[in-house]
């Protein structure tokens, strides 16, 4: 029998396309013995997962990703195994969904500013969760056939170079592992494949107790680098599809990247709690 234990990902809690309970169903349809949801700055996809599950009995691990920021990078910080009721993170998480939305709104007004035909309600339509962001104004501008997809829509109207573009909030990797750490959980530094080696070994003086080698925009190289690097550190590796739904091209199938048997028995080794 394979085993398979897909540790990253989203849904429409966050910027995924599918309901907690469409990617349960998935997760089945592929096998998928353990799954981790890791929505963004949110644990309320795991919350509902685990209601939602009570029918399925898949193993479930309490997920979280925390985006990050050192110097210009976007540091993603997994969080797994933590208490999903921490006063810390659930404070955290409910600034942010604040934050969030006021960055949407200033967004919006950039756009009308320069003439496009869209407002709050509208973008707030398409957001089925609690962190609202660029994914559901584009959405809203394809309904509104203002962008023909959602590449054009980033291209045109909300890329990082677009006159709307909007900074965001972010925390230090230092703070989001440590957070991860004060809740009781095990902190992953997610899909380090594309830093350079210096960065990559800055950020690897975080404390953490894990690494995402397995992951859909990893070439085999740079997977068996972080392999490698893990077993010099003496840590465990960590994967995971990264699955989103919908059409991005750049992320993998739900169930296609995982941990095997073993893999994920060293990353439940770590559990605290
Ligand atoms: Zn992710």
């Amino acid at each position: 029998m394979g085993f398979k234990a897909d540790l990253h990902t989203h849904t429409t809690h966050s910027d995924g396309w599918l309901s907690v309970e469409s990617l349960l169903r998935r997760a089945i349809l592929q096998q998928v013995d353990v799954l981790s949801i890791t929505d963004h700055d949110t644990v309320s996809g795991f919350i509902e997962a685990e209601k939602v599950n009570t029918k399925y009995g898949l193993k479930l691990v309490p997920g979280i990703e925390l985006s990050a920021q050192y110097i210009e990078f976007e540091v993603h910080v997994l969080g797994y195994y933590f208490d999903t009721n921490n006063k810390q993170i659930t404070e955290y998480t409910e600034t942010l969904k604040i934050d969030r939305l006021q960055r949407c709104n200033r967004i919006v007004d950039k756009l009308k500013a320069e003439g496009v035909d869209i407002s709050l309600d509208e973008v707030k339509a398409e957001c089925k969760g609690e962190i609202i962001g660029r994914p559901h104004i584009a959405k809203a501008l394809i309904k509104k056939k203002i962008a023909k997809n959602f590449s054009h829509a980033f291209r045109s109207f909300l890329g990082n170079n677009a006159a709307s573009y909007e900074k965001k909030y972010f925390i230090s990797p230092t703070d989001a592992v440590k957070m991860i750490h004060d809740a009781g959980g095990i902190a992953v530094l997610a899909h380090p494949g594309n830093f350079d080696d210096n960065t990559l070994s800055i950020i690897l003086q975080e404390n953490f107790d894990a690494i995402e080698a397995i992951h859909p925009s990893h070439s085999t190289p740079q997977q068996q680098k972080l392999i490698n690097i893990c077993k010099e550190k003496g840590i465990p590796y960590s994967g995971g599809s990264d699955f989103h739904g919908g059409n991005a091209t750049d992320r993998g199938y739900i169930g296609l990247y995982f941990l095997n048997k073993k893999e994920f028995s060293d990353i439940e080794s770590l559990k605290k709690m």
